[in-house]
């Protein structure tokens, strides 16, 4: 049984109280790691320490080079774990490891190495005068960061907060969700054995509402927020911190669009979709749930994606050749399998797929529902889409904007000009033409409406992270 302390100050603790909760594995249905349940006071203790290391320690003050090299350090020490940290967001929350061990750690790493570097390599910018001053902008650490992750890429989304937040010279407080705490343990512990300073990246364990993430993102020591998760979790930690103006991004949900042309290379639309559906068992916030495709070819795609849908391997999430694992606990399954129950009562049909052996969900495909049906509102985060005939582009782009939601949406077409007209009309913080879940850290991230507030990489991380600080200063005109 793994044992997930908090990490504090450089240090493993447990709670104040001792309380602890399971991490229960959704394959064997087990507990497989016990971890600290934190509370108020665990999070006093973790700002404490992320707050001294901030003002007194030595990392806003190392340097770009200095911090990147022990930044790099840790991408080192998370590749040379990377069958231990695979395993651990597999036997945590589900996921095939042919994901967690093949793809997330990987992207992990890359988070860490991405942000090093371009933090170090980032240029202020210099503002050209005509009334003798030179202006200049500083980028400054803005302090002490909160940064609370969701279970569905633990350790990914984990490495996406932390990694500028830390390159930019900040500390941060990590708090895992509670189905998922053991990657983040691992984390930590890597961070220190590579260099960083205690209390640079505390990590504490536990639930959200009324402990001890609500705790975090009420706390007045801490400078920004960055949370990841639910939409109507989102809209607590705005108001939460408002209290004490506190900056927050916000990714939160999706209902991802994705649309078919009858221009469209089928076969490729076909497995882009599959992938964009089922990957992680779709429990993925870009996950297109919803795919439209164009009536002339609707027949012909809806054979082919439930001929795929039913070819997809379901399994042990620890054997490589699974490619669908179980959802990651049980009151996850009962959420989705709400939504399967209803498909009738909301105007739908089963095409493939439905309730599957203990905590499994067979890839379903749904049809036949009205715009109003819930299946087509509301983010079931399951490996659940609905397909959905449309005739004129005009209709695909008002059906693929018809929701709160505004994270991502795709399109599949060989004309050149709808991709890039219809690209530009989808209400969407990333659209995809041709492809799906291709990721540049430079890029900005985020979403529009219920998806969330701001966005993450590149610049856009850099903003977030810091307090920029104009500097102005008069250029005599005379000589001495
Ligand atoms: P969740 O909102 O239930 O929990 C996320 C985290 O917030 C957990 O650590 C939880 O303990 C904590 N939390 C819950 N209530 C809190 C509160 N009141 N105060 C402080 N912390 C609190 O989300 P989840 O179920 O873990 O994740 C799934 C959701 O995340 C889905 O909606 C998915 O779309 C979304 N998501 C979005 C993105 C994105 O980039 N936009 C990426 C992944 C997941």
């Amino acid at each position: 049984m793994e044992l997930c302390p908090h990490v504090i100050d450089g240090a493993e603790t447990m709670s104040v109280d001792g309380a602890t909760f399971p991490s229960v594995d959704p394959y064997t249905r087990q507990p497989w790691a016990e971890a600290a349940r934190g509370t108020a006071h665990d999070a006093d203790r973790a700002v404490a320490a992320a707050r001294r290391a901030f003002d007194d320690g030595p990392w806003p003050r190392l340097g770009f080079a200095e911090r990147g090299a022990i930044l790099h350090r840790l991408a080192d020490a998370i590749e040379a774990h990377a069958d231990e940290l695979g395993a651990a967001d597999t036997h945590d929350m589900g996921k095939p490891i042919s994901q967690s061990r093949g793809n997330d750690v990987p992207r992990s790493a890359a988070n860490i190495r991405f942000f090093a570097d371009h933090a170090r390599l980032a240029a202020g910018e210099a503002l050209p005068s005509d009334t003798g001053h030179h202006m200049y902008t500083r980028f400054e650490p803005a302090g002490v960061v909160a940064a609370i992750a969701p279970w569905n890429f633990p350790l990914m989304l984990e490495t996406w907060k932390i990694a500028p937040a830390l390159a930019w010279g900040n500390t941060v407080v990590l708090k895992p969700a509670e189905d998922t705490p053991v990657a983040a343990t691992l984390l930590a512990r890597l961070a220190l054995a590579a260099g960083l300073p205690p209390g640079v990246l505390n990590v504490v364990h536990g639930f959200g509402p009324a402990s001890v993430g609500e705790a975090l993102t009420r706390h007045p020591g801490v400078d920004r927020i960055t949370f990841t998760g639910e939409s109507g979790t989102g809209r607590a930690i705005a108001a939460a911190a408002a209290a004490n103006l506190v900056p927050v991004s916000l990714e939160l949900g999706g209902k991802g669009a994705n649309l078919v042309f009858a221009d469209a290379d089928l076969d490729e639309a076909v497995s882009w979709s599959i992938k964009a559906a089922f990957t992680n068992t779709g429990q993925v916030c870009l996950a297109g749930s919803r795919i439209y495709v164009q009536r002339a070819v609707f027949t012909d795609f809806q054979e082919r994606f439930v001929a795929a849908t039913r070819a997809m391997v379901l399994g042990d999430p620890a054997d490589p050749a699974t490619q669908v694992g179980p959802l990651a606990s049980a009151a996850h399954v009962a959420k989705v399998t709400s939504y399967l129950d209803a498909v009738a009562a909301e105007g739908g049909q089963l095409l493939t797929g439905g309730a599957g052996d203990g905590w499994f969900i067979r890839p379903t495909v749904l049809a036949g529902f009205p715009a109003s049906a819930r299946h087509q509102r509301e983010e079931i985060f399951g490996p659940v889409v609905t397909l959905t005939p449309f005739d004129t582009e005009r209709e695909a782009v008002a059906l693929a904007n018809d929701t709160p939601y505004g994270l991502n949406a795709m399109l599949f077409t060989e004309n050149l000009s709808r991709a890039h007209r219809v690209g530009a009309a989808l209400r969407a913080g990333t659209v995809w033409v041709n492809c799906f879940f291709v990721r540049d850290l430079r890029a900005p991230f985020g979403g529009a409406g219920d998806s969330g507030i701001g966005r993450e990489g590149g610049t856009f991380s850099r903003e977030f992270f810091t307090e920029p600080k104009a500097v102005i200063m008069r250029v005599a005109d005379d000589q001495p």
